[in-house]
């Protein structure tokens, strides 16, 4: 069997960030003798998790019932309501927001004066939820969410102004922007994540080279999922597994498997998975 590797795999620079800013916000709790925590879960990597959990960092959504302290905010970001909320309640924040997200969401506040806010993204997703909460002059904007081509059925022809999360399918993307050509005067300004399109090129030229492939990355990961679902529309089997203990028993049936990962794997945990695959072949 022929291993062959993605050109561009494992950590974005948002994801990096995130985790430097983590560790400086240990780094400051423990000196300060107070609790840290993270908006949620960090990164979707539950070995990650772990470790900093080790560490003392809890996962919270809010700040009512907590003892204040040390706040990160991931990559994804967070509403303008919510952030005023930890503030308020005498929270310290490390904002981890990727720069990415960060453009889009102070341009949702700056098209949101003149134009309705279309969000195309998974309900429900920390950075889906980031862009739906930005206020303008101290009161959340309004904008409308569409997670599927189906769904702009139900919009009403106005000039939107349209933001995609970054890590959305890229071909239910496309078939809701055919959906939306109908539609009169919709401008699409959000930033493209220039890792997420570079991790997707890679993909796309590595499951044309390979038999079937092992995505690897958290079962929550919207960007290991849409990896996966492409290799899938290349006709080439996908596996997306966590770490090594997952690798299935067809994969080494392969005559070539492509490695693959999303923005949130470790690359030791890449790195225990090829060389799992190796020492099988053995
Ligand atoms: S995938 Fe892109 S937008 Fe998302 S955190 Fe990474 S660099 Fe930022």
């Amino acid at each position: 069997m022929k291993i062959v590797l993605a050109k561009t795999m494992g950590y974005c620079g948002g994801v990096s960030r995130a985790l430097d800013l983590a560790e400086e916000a240990i780094a400051y709790a423990t000196e300060h003798a107070l609790p840290v925590y993270s908006l949620g879960k960090l990164i979707h990597n539950p070995q990650v998790i772990a470790s900093l959990a080790e560490r003392g960092m809890s996962i919270i959504e809010h700040p009512e019932g907590y003892e204040p302290g040390v706040l990160v905010v991931r990559a994804h970001g967070i509403s303008d309501m919510l952030r005023k909320e930890f503030i308020d309640a005498g929270f310290l924040l490390f904002d981890a927001t990727c720069p990415v997200v960060r453009h889009n969401l102070s341009n949702i506040a700056h098209w949101a004066k003149t134009r309705p806010i279309l969000i195309i993204g998974h309900k429900g997703h920390p950075e889906v939820l980031a862009m739906q909460g930005v206020h303008v002059g101290g009161k959340p904007i309004k904008s409308f969410l569409i997670t599927n081509a189906e769904e702009t059925s139900s919009l009403i022809d106005r000039p939107y102004a349209v933001f995609v999360q970054t890590t959305f399918d890229q071909v239910l993307l496309e078939e809701i922007r055919g959906s939306l050509e109908a539609f009169h005067h919709v401008v699409y300004v959000n930033e493209i994540c220039p890792s997420s399109i570079s991790r997707r090129m890679a993909a796309l030229d590595l499951a044309r080279q390979c038999d079937a492939a092992l995505v690897i990355g958290g079962k929550q990961s919207a960007n290991t999922k849409a990896l996966a679902e492409l290799v899938s529309n290349e006709g080439k089997k996908a596996y997306h597994i966590e770490d090594s203990t997952e690798i299935p028993v067809e994969a080494f049936s392969y005559g070539t498997l492509g490695i693959l990962a999303g923005a949130s794997t470790p690359s030791s945990i890449i790195e225990e998975v090829v060389q799992t695959l190796q020492r099988s072949k053995t």
